[in-house]
């Protein structure tokens, strides 16, 4: 199964594409995990990315395509993968569409977490992750349990510098203006399918489960 995972910056598109990925096999693809590697190997991508991510632009087409294309050629998303941040505008779904049909193949569903405002500001205010691991914390809702150290890994647990509320904002607003499109574009090719990204994280979880057993 491919799919997108599609819906604005703290949407949980992130947390459900990992339990996702464990319950049908597939490989979490995350375009902003892979820059932020990048980010802290220090790679010549990582040196460009950066000031657009601090800023909360997107990053410009011509590197993502590549990056996203890179991985998902690899072994293991021959069995399927979920995209998680990518595609985010028109240009590169198109690239996407075009790189899957050379390989004979397409996707399959495109998932839109459909979230309100104050729910994405309030989870990325208060959101945390793991330096090492990727893991995904909440100040509230989701507390590790040692106080800045992941359950998972025992990494230090920190805060995204663009999960500041002015970056929040700038990355919500970035979000309708380049993104947004791209609910038409995949539902114009009927294989858009809608979620409420406001529910509870295991609340989404089961529905998202029951959507996929069925295909
Ligand atoms: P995310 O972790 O998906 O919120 O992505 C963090 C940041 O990485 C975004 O604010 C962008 O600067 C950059 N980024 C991630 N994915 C993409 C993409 N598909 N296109 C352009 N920029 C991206």
């Amino acid at each position: 199964m491919k799919l997108v995972f599609l819906g604005p910056p703290g949407a949980g598109k992130g947390t459900q594409a990992e339990e996702t990925c464990k319950s049908f096999s597939l490989t979490h693809i995350s375009t902003g995990d892979i820059l932020r590697k990048a980010v802290a190997d220090g790679s010549d991508v990582g040196l460009e990315a950066k000031k657009y991510m601090e800023e909360g632009d997107l990053v410009p087409d011509s590197i993502i395509v590549g990056l996203a294309a890179d991985r998902m050629s690899e072994d293991d998303c021959a069995e399927g993968f979920i995209l998680d941040g990518f595609p985010r505008t028109i240009v590169q779904a198109q690239a996407l569409d075009e790189e899957l049909q050379n390989s004979g193949s397409r996707l399959d569903l495109v998932i839109y977490f459909e979230t309100s405002e104050d729910v994405i500001i309030r989870r990325l205010t208060g959101r945390r992750i793991c330096r090492k691991c990727g893991a995904n914390y909440h100040i509230e809702t989701m507390k590790p349990r040692v106080e800045g150290v992941c359950d998972r890994c025992g990494g230090e647990i920190y805060q995204r510098s663009d999960d500041k509320l002015g970056t929040i904002k700038k990355r919500v607003k970035v979000y309708h203006e380049e993104t947004d499109s791209l609910i038409e574009y995949y539902r114009e090719r009927d294989i858009l399918a809608e979620v409420d990204g406001d529910e509870a994280v295991s609340e989404l979880a089961v529905v998202l489960e029951g959507m996929l057993s069925v295909r």
